[in-house]
């Protein structure tokens, strides 16, 4: 059916590349392409389908993009390298004429700032250049976000409250890692908080506001309220919400350890000069990190990661809760990968198989909540993340 290269061999691309190439029947043709290309050759060994080809690409070079897009004449590009290279790829995609999908929002590179409006702004050019780009197709944002049209669609007449709150209650058993790329994964943490409420955005101290929520399956866990990039799009597309908050729980043990990185100023994007080289503490910090990709193999647990929400119907109020279980040692046992890599590459791969499918295309940038979420829904249940509902519960928040 169609032609896809997955740009990035980490933890994220490793889960897309088998997925994608479980959906034989969907993905025709297969290529994998990062920076370190002896990474993309140990997945399709780890796949064992010798069919898969890779390449050596900088996706911060538009040129080497450009060149890579016109010998493989993709159908689509996966974008699972790093937030800094979305706008480059996206600028290949419009020269090459190559649909786009990513996970997360562009973010400069000196400086840990989450909007869209960057990757908004190439809407025109995709639309007159008969192209779609799906942004945000990970799990939050992605499955989250197609959570929220879902409850939209089909059990409110309008949403006023929206919780989305993202547990993982695994135990990886090292004293400090993050389950995907550390570099990304401080910087959005030690950002400042921020939440919407009655049209205004509400800033507050990083990791100020929290309070213990149950998690089916897990219990009680504290969970912090964080800003996360999908709040932006969703109160733009969902204008009846009156306030969204993203939460997602830490424990102590990873609170205390952040806490030191921080005072000693290991968190910080500023370069500082070392031994006459000018060096990032954070991209040195990553250096010596657990690398998230080898935590799969002793990680037990699992992660909860769902949308809690309250609106009306039939001039009634109703609350709603959607959420998704994911265990590590299943996603591991599947991929090699741990489930916070399982959990944003699956959903890759579904949004990929809605466009090849001709289900999820329109010319312009669109985020995943804009598109119609039953197809993507019903995938889930297929792909590895089945999905559960309680009706009229008491939400905690
Ligand atoms: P990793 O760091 O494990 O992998 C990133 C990959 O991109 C690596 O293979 C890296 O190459 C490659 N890469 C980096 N820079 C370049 C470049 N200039 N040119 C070519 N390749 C490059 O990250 P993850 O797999 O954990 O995360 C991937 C993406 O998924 C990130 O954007 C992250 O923000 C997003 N994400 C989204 C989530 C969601 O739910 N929406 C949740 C988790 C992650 P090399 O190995 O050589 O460094």
């Amino acid at each position: 059916m169609g032609r896809v290269l997955i740009i990035g061999a980490g933890g994220v691309g490793t889960v897309v590349a088998h997925k994608v190439a479980q959906n034989a029947d969907v993905f025709t043709d297969i290529m994998i392409a990062s920076r370190t290309k002896s990474k993309c050759d140990d997945i399709v060994k780890a796949i064992g389908n010798p069919n898969i080809k890779t390449a050596k690409v900088d996706a911060d070079n538009v040129k080497e993009l450009v060149d890579l897009f016109n010998s493989f004449k993709p159908d689509i590009v996966i974008n699972v390298a790093l937030p800094y290279q979305d706008l480059t790829i996206m600028d290949a995609c419009l020269e090459a004429g190559v649909n786009y999908l990513d996970t997360a929002n562009y973010e400069p590179i000196d400086e840990a700032k989450y909007q869209y409006s960057w990757q908004w702004a190439y809407h025109d050019r995709f639309k007159e250049a008969g192209l779609t780009a799906i942004l945000g197709c990970g799990f939050d944002p992605g499955v989250t976000s197609v959570y929220t049209a879902y409850a939209a669609k089909h059990h409110f007449d309008e949403i006023h409250y929206l919780d989305i709150v993202d547990c993982n209650a695994g135990d990886h058993h090292k004293a400090f890692a993050t389950n995907f790329n550390p570099e990304i994964n401080i910087r959005e943490i030690t950002q400042k908080g921020r939440y919407y409420q009655d049209g205004e955005w509400v800033e507050t101290d990083p990791l100020s506001i929290h309070k213990p929520l149950n998690y089916p399956n897990v219990g009680p866990k504290d969970s912090y309220l964080l800003y996360h990039e999908e709040l932006e799009s969703l109160v733009k597309n969902f204008p009846t919400l009156k306030r969204a908050r993203f939460w997602m729980t830490f424990g102590q043990e990873y609170l205390t350890h952040l806490r030191v990185i921080q005072n000693i100023g290991m968190a910080s994007i500023e370069p500082i000069m070392y031994q006459g080289k000018e060096i990032v503490p954070i991209q040195f910090l990553k250096a010596v990190l657990p690398n998230p990709q080898e935590l799969g193999e002793n990680y037990t647990g699992e992660t909860s990661i769902g949308c809690r929400i309250r609106g009306i119907k039939d001039g009634k109020e109703q609350t709603y809760y959607v959420y998704n279980n994911c265990s590590h040692k299943a996603a591991y046992e599947e991929t090699g990968m741990q489930g916070v890599s399982y959990t944003t590459g699956v959903p890759a791969t579904i949004g990929a198989i809605m466009f090849l499918k001709g289900i999820w295309k329109k010319p312009g940038v669109f985020n995943v909540e804009e598109f119609n979420p039953d197809p993507f829904m019903e995938q889930l249940n297929k792909q590895g993340l089945p999905w559960h509902e309680q009706h009229n519960i008491d939400l905690e928040l």
